[in-house]
């Protein structure tokens, strides 16, 4: 038997009400606070991400599906949505859009990972970027939105954590502090966080190593090092964050996996659901337009990993209704009563109402098995002698109650299958 690759998921028919109630959450939320879908390739040139996620990112790193096609063309499986959908923006000249300019997106990303709950390397994002406003309003729009979805599916309990990681012109002061720390600590890190030391020590307060976690405690903080414009800006965001009402605890570990995050990054961190305990992470992204070749344009942006939702749904125990049942189920008995019996299960289904008919040739017996097991509310038994009088009884299955009606007419059995 042929398997699936390892990190890949099916996403079976029980499933679906949870992704249907995430989707249709995040349309309907999204549309309020005025963002339309954009849909984006599956694939790009790898350019795009080494350029538009950074080269000293782990995604960059060691995390892309690469290939090359027939022409020899290097192209890489999207890693995450916002590099494409702002090359989407500059290269369908909506920079020069009346902004702000509101996306969202719904798609599947790939990782080359280690697998495990709440991880895999084919998964699926909902995502939303705000592009043209660099005001912290814009930041407390985009957090607000991402809390509407998550409460809105029926999380709750979820801890709002948010941290300023400065920008240009402050970062390298930062950078050559946390450096000078790290390397004094040297010995206590991980490989790739002796490497991270000197590409992009940021990145080392990322670490999922326990060790590096712990030293991580005493490193210097970035919301200390931020110049006045950043340290002015998060805390217009907080005041923000607070007049909405918004819940928020300032991390100062929380820095985010992408290079060219500025300013603030934020996460939704769930308890109830294991190590990969982030629902959804965010952050302003003010250099990626520009970095991509588009003009200087703002944006800020979040993903939410859709298995971890419906991890955080289910330990929340948010119930949804499972498949449609059908209203009626019709057993035919002999040829000429299947043909008539597929006759009017295709007119109540034009009509709107979920019936289904024998199509395997099962005995009667087994068919009123079959339309009890699939929960029909009716059943209709129709043979030679009802196909002759034009009538048949028709049974409600819960109350056990039995009425006649025309074979043929459909109108009255309309009106019977309430
Ligand atoms: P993590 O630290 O958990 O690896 P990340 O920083 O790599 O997350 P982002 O690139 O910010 O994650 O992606 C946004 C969200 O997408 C995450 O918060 C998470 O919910 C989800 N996500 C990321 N990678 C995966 C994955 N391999 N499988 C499932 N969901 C994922
Ligand atoms: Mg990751």
């Amino acid at each position: 038997m042929i398997q699936k690759p390892r990190g890949t998921i099916d996403i079976m028919p029980e499933e679906m009400p949870y992704w249907y109630k995430i989707e249709q959450t995040a349309r309907k939320v999204s549309a309020l606070y005025g963002f339309s879908e954009i849909r984006i390739p599956t694939f790009e040139n790898t350019e795009l991400f080494a350029r538009g996620v950074g080269d000293t990112t782990d995604i960059v790193q060691k995390e892309m599906y690469t290939f090359t096609d027939r022409e020899g063309r290097s192209l890489t499986l999207r890693p995450e949505g916002t590099a494409g959908v702002a090359r989407a923006v500059i290269e369908n000249g909506r920079c020069s859009d009346a902004m702000p300019l509101k996306l969202f997106y719904i798609i599947n990303c790939f990782r080359y990972e280690k697998p495990q709950a709440g991880r895999s390397r084919e998964f699926y994002q909902y995502g939303a970027e705000l592009f043209g406003s660099d005001s912290p309003a814009a930041d407390a729009t985009i957090i607000a939105l991402a809390k509407a979805v998550i409460e809105g599916i029926g999380i709750t309990g979820t801890e709002l954590h948010i941290n300023s990681i400065g920008c240009p012109d402050c970062r390298p002061e930062y950078h050559s502090k946390l450096r000078e720390f790290f390397t004094s600590n040297e010995a206590a890190l991980c490989p790739t966080c002796r490497e991270r030391l000197k590409t992009n020590p940021l990145r080392i307060l990322d670490c999922k190593n326990e060790d590096c976690q712990k030293l991580t405690e005493g490193a210097p903080k970035v919301i200390d090092c931020l110049c006045a414009p950043c340290a002015e800006h998060f805390e217009s965001l907080k005041s923000y964050l607070a007049a909405s009402g918004i819940d928020y605890i300032v991390n100062p570990t929380i820095v985010r996996g992408l290079d060219y995050y500025t300013r603030t990054v934020f996460e939704f961190i769930s308890d109830k659901i294991g190590a990969q305990s982030t629902v959804c992470g965010g952050g302003r992204y003010d250099g990626l337009i520009k970095q991509l070749g588009g003009p200087a344009l703002p944006g800020i942006g979040f993903a939410m990993g859709m298995t971890r939702l419906i991890l955080a749904m289910k330990a929340c125990g948010v119930e949804l209704p499972g498949s449609s049942k059908p209203r009626l189920y019709i057993a035919p008995m002999g040829e000429a009563a299947q043909r008539e019996a597929l006759c009017l299960t295709t007119k109540l289904r034009e009509a709107g109402i979920h019936a289904e008919c024998d199509i395997v040739g099962r005995s009667l017996k087994s068919q009123m098995k079959y339309a009890d097991k699939i929960g029909a509310k009716y059943t209709l038994i129709v043979g030679e002698a009802e196909l002759e009088s034009g009538t048949a009884i028709l049974k409600n299955m819960e109350t056990g109650e039995q009425s006649e009606t025309g074979v043929r007419d459909i109108d009255a059995l309309r009106r019977l299958l309430v």
